[in-house]
């Protein structure tokens, strides 16, 4: 069975085609500025690359030039839509109203919609790619998969925020978690490929890209994650400034700066200091130069004290987050990196690692230099530290296929 994946976002549509007998991604593609001058589709076939530019107004539109590319004689890779046998959306926050991916019906839909308030960027849209689709596909399975649902076993310990409790009783505030989809396949395929169970290991997985977070799984199950209602809690990111004391907010409020440092004059809204939170805080906001872990490392090593700093937030952090992991888990067997920085960065990894022989993690220079899957600790580690390069896509259309043939997930 062919199955189409699908991201949207508020003014975008990512795709993938897979074909899900030998799992071969078969064409991807991205349709950018939706309903904004200069919106284009990007789309790649193997080694067969075109661009769209044209007026997409809207998702169905958006939608229906994705189908029309994937039938086209030359960029395409497939004869008609009734190839495509379900399409999985990815969907940013199931809260705990959803453990697993499930079929798309009105339940779903309206479920998704009572999750805006704590979605408020991503779950509008991701519906409207979840209607565009059922619109232009009239009749093909639509399933859900949420981003969220992975860190749904936490245990209340690690999901309760020390606010009054009504708060999570009546508005549902509480940790969710996010990159559930990629700490779910990271979990699962670290093992696979290590030929283990899960069952009676201790791992934490970092995935570590743009938006970054960690997560404790014992036993296949997640136990903590970093991210917390929303993405912003936890790690330092690209422009997300991660967990800070929250009367930052208060004060930042009350005592504004600009861009240039001088002061505002007046007091800014909670919702313009939570954005300069999520978008110029971070690597960027440390920096003041990039919110791109290259160009941080390229900055540091020419002496740019602010991108060393940035740096050494970073990695210390990081540390921090596994050393309380392990020891909320009694442990830990196995350490995964992942995601754009985790796959890619050897000398962060190599940092991270450094100093935690007292837990019994040591790396293998050499084999640290991989960004391919691979155990990169030393022979007499007694952690086993791995880089195990993440596939969302794969994971939602495995849920994809396993509910539109089975019924059910084959492994949550
Ligand atoms: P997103 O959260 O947007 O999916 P990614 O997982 O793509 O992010 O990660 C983006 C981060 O990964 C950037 O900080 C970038 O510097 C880093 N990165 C991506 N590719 C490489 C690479 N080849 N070498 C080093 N760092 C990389």
């Amino acid at each position: 069975m062919k199955i189409l994946v699908v991201n949207a976002g508020s003014s975008s549509l990512k795709y993938q085609l897979i074909d899900m007998d030998g799992e071969k991604e078969l064409a991807k593609g991205l349709v950018e500025r939706i309903g904004i001058e200069g919106s284009k589709l990007k789309h790649s076939a193997g080694d067969k690359k075109t661009e769209i530019a044209q007026e997409i107004p809207d998702h169905e539109a958006a939608a229906q030039l994705m189908l029309k590319i994937l039938q086209d004689p030359e960029f395409g890779v497939i004869k008609s839509t009734d190839e495509i046998g379900a399409v999985g959306h990815r969907v940013l926050h199931g809260g705990s109203a959803f453990t697993a991916s499930v079929i798309v019906n009105d339940a779903a839909k309206q479920a998704i919609r009572d999750c805006f308030p704590l979605g408020p960027l991503h779950n509008p849209a991701n519906l409207m790619g979840i209607e565009a689709c059922e619109k232009v596909m009239k009749g093909t399975p639509q399933v859900a998969v949420f981003d969220t649902a992975f860190h749904q076993t936490m245990p209340p310990k690690a999901y309760m925020y020390g606010v009054p409790k009504m708060y999570e009783e009546k508005l549902h505030v509480r940790r969710y978690g996010f990159h559930g989809t990629s700490h779910r396949y990271v979990s699962r395929r670290v093992c696979e490929f290590l030929g283990i169970s899960p069952i009676g290991k201790k791992i934490i997985i970092c995935h570590l890209g743009n938006g970054s977070s960690l997560s404790a799984v014992m036993d296949g199950k997640c136990q903590d994650t970093s991210m917390g209602l929303t993405p912003l809690e936890g790690l330092l990111m690209g422009t997300r400034c991660g967990s800070c004391d929250p009367a930052v907010v208060q004060f930042i409020a009350n005592n504004p700066l600009n861009d240039d440092g001088t002061p505002v004059g007046h007091s800014i809204s909670v919702d313009e200091v939570l954005t300069m939170m999520n978008k110029k805080s971070g690597l960027l906001g440390i920096s003041g130069k990039s919110s791109d872990c290259r160009d941080i490392d390229d900055l540091a090593s020419k002496g740019d004290p602010n991108a060393k700093l940035a740096q050494d937030m970073l990695i210390y952090g990081i540390k921090k987050y596994i050393g309380s992991y392990a020891a909320a888990m009694g442990g830990v067997d196995i350490i995964v990196f992942t995601a754009g920085i985790g796959e890619n960065n050897a000398d962060l990894r190599a940092q991270v690692i450094d100093g935690l022989e007292f837990m019994g993690a040591k790396i293998d220079t050499e084999k640290n230099k991989t960004r391919k899957e691979a155990v990169i600790s030393a022979d007499d580690s007694k952690v086993t530290v791995c880089v195990i390069p993440t596939n969302e896509e794969i994971m939602i259309a495995r849920d994809t296929l396993d509910l539109v043939t089975t019924g059910k997930v084959r492994d949550n």
